[in-house]
């Protein structure tokens, strides 16, 4: 059975059922929450899925869309890759331009050496599509316009969850999901204490239609000294263009942010061509965003998705680790949900698990986002990856988060980026008095 009800202030809808247990209650149907809410009940349990805005078509206004090719296969579980790409969503791959030169969009491999890659989708279309798809998913009960407001202890261990809406309900399950996003109000009521660490760049984000690339149809990225900037083409012909540099230049864009974003974009090689383009809405200008973290699990709850960790959206990496941790999450705990036995064990091994496959990628995003430009191992590796497809392509399975930091930085890899940058010439696009 799959139902849903709604609390939209003006009509609330009977909730005619007399059950108010569940296996599992994942807070937030975001893309973590309505991942884990339909992975639970493809494996037969009951999930309830709690999303305080009422209106199924709601969408994360803040994202760039860039979706990591790491995450595809949890969308092909999901059932999501098709339906992403019959709206239109773009197969994505990136081109990365430093002072080195141009990288190519030369997609990593997979086992049986076939090009991978995730998508980009405005999170206008996505988001939407995935609460559906989650809501008709037999076994998920989505209680929409219900914000989480208590914890309550039950005798047996598991958590009781009070929600406001336009009725007050009280519902159980062993097993509580936090997947509320970076604020996490589920984090806050358990009392878990968030880790954080400054970023030293503010971001300023537009969409447009009718841009001229000049590097082809792929995703393109710029890093020039303590400058990042980017451009991506996403479904509808709508392309999203973001810049982002230190604090220290934030008032040059507090007047007419857009100007600002358009003005230092042409100063890049190979700029977009915004002449002819058509622009919507506003520029999106972000000024802060801290590096926020948390412990994976407490009691009966589990973090996942940006509730577990939001970080530096200078290397999009959260919306694929949204997907992942609440996959991870479900494969991990659902033998011990569906025989019932306690899962404290279980959770210790997802917090393992998560632990071992973040913490790099964690420990080298906050670096970054301390630093004004490449250190020395950065710069072996994009000068290589400018002169080499080989070196290349090790860069971008790494970007894409298909492998880790040890991978990524061993020995050999390190070895064969410092034999081609002694041997090999200089990429035609290298700009050696760029800042690097
Ligand atoms: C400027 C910017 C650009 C970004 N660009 C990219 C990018 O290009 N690629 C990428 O991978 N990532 C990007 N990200 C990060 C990405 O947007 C997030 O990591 C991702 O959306 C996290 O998904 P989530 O489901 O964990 O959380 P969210 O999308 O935040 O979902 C949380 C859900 O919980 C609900 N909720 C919250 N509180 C309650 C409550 N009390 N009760 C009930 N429901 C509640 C919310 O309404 C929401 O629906 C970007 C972030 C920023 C800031």
């Amino acid at each position: 059975m799959n139902s849903t009800m709604h609390c939209d202030g003006d009509a609330p809808k009977q909730d005619t059922r007399t059950n108010d247990s569940f296996d599992v209650i994942v807070i937030g149907a975001g893309l973590a929450g309505c991942t884990a809410a339909r992975l639970f009940a493809l494996q037969g349990l009951r999930v309830a899925l709690v999303e305080h805005h009422a209106d199924m078509a709601s969408f994360k206004q803040l994202c760039t869309h860039f979706i990591q090719a790491s995450a595809t296969p949890t969308l092909r579980r999901l059932g999501l890759d098709k339906l992403i790409e019959d709206a239109g969503g773009v197969r994505n791959g990136v081109d990365i331009w430093t002072r080195y030169g141009w990288t190519g969009d030369i997609a990593p491999l997979d086992a049986s050496g076939q090009p991978v890659f995730g998508y980009n989708i405005q999170r206008r279309t996505l988001d939407p599509i995935l609460r559906q798809l989650a809501a008709d998913t037999p076994g998920v009960t989505t209680l929409l316009g219900y914000s989480l407001r208590a914890l309550a202890r039950r005798v047996n261990a598991s958590w009781g969850v009070e929600l406001a809406g336009a009725t007050r309900r009280v519902i159980s399950a062993q097993l509580i999901v936090g997947a509320d996003g970076r604020n996490s109000p589920l984090a806050e009521l358990a009392g878990v204490k968030s880790a954080s660490s400054d970023n030293c760049r503010f971001g300023a984000i537009r969409a447009y239609r009718n841009v001229s690339l000049r590097r082809g149809t792929c995703s393109q990225m710029w890093l020039r000294g303590p400058e990042t900037a980017y451009v991506f083409p996403n479904d509808g012909g709508v392309t999203v263009i973001a810049y982002m540099t230190t604090k220290d230049k934030l008032d040059d864009f507090r007047g007419d942010p857009s100007e600002a974003l358009e003005r230092n974009m042409a100063t890049f090689p190979d700029a977009p061509d915004l002449s002819d383009a058509e622009r919507l809405g506003n520029a999106l200008l972000v000024k802060d965003y801290p590096n926020v973290w948390r412990q994976p699990t407490v009691g009966n709850i589990a973090l996942i998705g940006d509730a577990l960790m939001s970080i530096d959206p200078l290397w999009g990496v959260g919306c694929g680790f949204a997907f992942q941790t609440a996959e991870w999450l479900v494969d991990t705990l659902v033998p011990d949900l569906k025989r019932h036995v306690p899962i404290a064990a279980a959770l210790h091994r997802y917090a393992r698990h998560v632990s071992r496959e973040l913490n790099g990628h964690r420990f080298l995003i906050l670096d970054f986002a301390r630093r004004h430009g490449l250190n020395a191992v950065e710069k072996l590796t994009f000068c290589a990856a400018a002169r080499d497809p080989a070196a290349s392509r090790h860069l971008h399975a790494f970007g894409a988060r298909l492998i880790g930091p040890s991978r990524f930085l061993s020995p050999r890899a390190l070895l064969h980026a410092t034999w081609v940058d002694l041997l090999r010439p200089a990429a035609r696009t290298a700009q050696p008095d760029a800042p690097v």
